[in-house]
């Protein structure tokens, strides 16, 4: 278990003089989560892993690790190893001894490591692969030594930073599965930090979504999607049209959010129960889904996700739209 308790951070220098890269911070990740850090460039994710990983010390705040304060314990003395997007293999090395690099410095007998580090390797798939040097390996393969090199010495925490941003598409696919693999057949507590919101919804028994150095939720991928926390959230997770309005019998405004797939379509008369009225500017096929932009009279566009394209409208047709009031947020 990892606590987080007031924890901030701050870098002083001569030449740029404070950056505040994380405000006080308090969470809670459980034993065995797969937990992930969620934010745009410069959010703060990378600094708070590197205060668990130890790579940094905090400003105010202490962290606890299986109970322990970890405040005085260098990176190889807690229990917890990091992988990095850059992979940091050692090119000189074979794929076996990179992974048996860290059961080395720990001293472990030769056919310990030996048992060890061909159980990793089968464990990330690259069972054949032990006497290749990375050279000789694909983006998605060096991944996998990496993730094998950290998982050996058997961490109760194992942070990923952005491991999965060098590679394409369909192989960053292939990957979360895998990592999620990993993390139910390991037991270990993930720590992944991403700003790709797709991934940290696949992935993630929970997430913490961070802004600008602060936390602005923590939770299950469904509630975060369904219920965000403000509109910052519900504009960074998914989809989400943001209409504004005045509420009725105050003097106030707010913004409402409400998610494209939660958006209904109907023929432009005879349904006076529609919220507003508008035209399709635009049509987009998506094989599943057909995507709908209606410019609302005096609201400017707002996005439609349709479930196949049943609904047939054409750019140009008069529409109303609707939605159900849960859909707001
Ligand atoms: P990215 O996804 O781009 O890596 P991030 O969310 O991980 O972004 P951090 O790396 O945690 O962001 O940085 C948070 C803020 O702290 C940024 O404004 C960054 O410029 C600043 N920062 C990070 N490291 C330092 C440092 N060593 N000295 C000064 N400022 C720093």
């Amino acid at each position: 278990m990892i606590e987080v308790q007031r924890v901030s951070k701050s870098f002083v220098s001569k030449d740029i003089g404070t950056v505040t890269a994380l405000k006080t911070v308090d969470l809670t990740i459980g034993d065995n989560e797969f937990f992930t850090l969620l934010g745009p460039s410069g959010c703060g994710k990378t600094t708070l892993l590197r205060l668990i990983g130890g790579f940094e010390m905090p400003t105010t705040g202490m962290i606890r690790i299986d109970g322990v304060d970890v405040a005085a314990l260098p990176p190889q003395k807690r229990p917890v190893n990091t992988v990095f997007q850059s992979y940091a293999l050692f090119p000189h090395m074979t794929v076996g001894e990179n992974v048996a690099f860290g059961l080395r410095m720990l001293g472990r007998p030769a056919q310990e490591i030996a048992a060890q580090v061909a159980a990793a390797l089968e464990m990330v798939r690259l069972g054949g692969f032990a006497n290749r040097r990375p050279a000789q390996l694909s983006g998605g393969q060096q991944q996998r030594v990496a993730l094998a090199r950290a998982l050996v010495p058997k961490p109760s925490v194992l942070l990923l930073d952005e491991p999965l941003s060098a590679l394409d598409l369909k192989l960053r696919k292939e990957m979360q599965g895998e990592l999620k693999r990993l993390q139910r057949e390991t037991g270990i507590t993930f720590v992944l930090v991403t700003h790709d919101q797709e991934e940290a919804l696949a992935m993630s028994d929970r997430i913490a979504v961070l802004h600008d150095g602060s936390m602005l939720q923590v939770g299950r991928p469904a509630e975060i999607y369904h219920d965000p926390s403000c509109r910052f959230v519900a504009d960074f997770i998914g989809e989400a049209n943001l209409i504004p309005g005045p509420v009725l019998g105050r003097r106030s405004e707010l913004t409402i959010a409400v998610r494209p797939e939660r958006v209904v379509l109907g023929a432009g008369y005879g349904r006076p129960s529609g919220r507003a009225k508008g035209r399709v500017a635009a049509v987009t096929f998506l094989g599943l889904d057909t995507l709908y932009e209606i410019e609302l009279a005096g609201h400017g566009p707002i996005r439609a996700r349709i479930r196949g394209d049943e609904d047939g409208f054409s750019r140009g047709d008069s529409v109303v739209v609707d939605w159900a009031a849960d859909a707001e947020r």
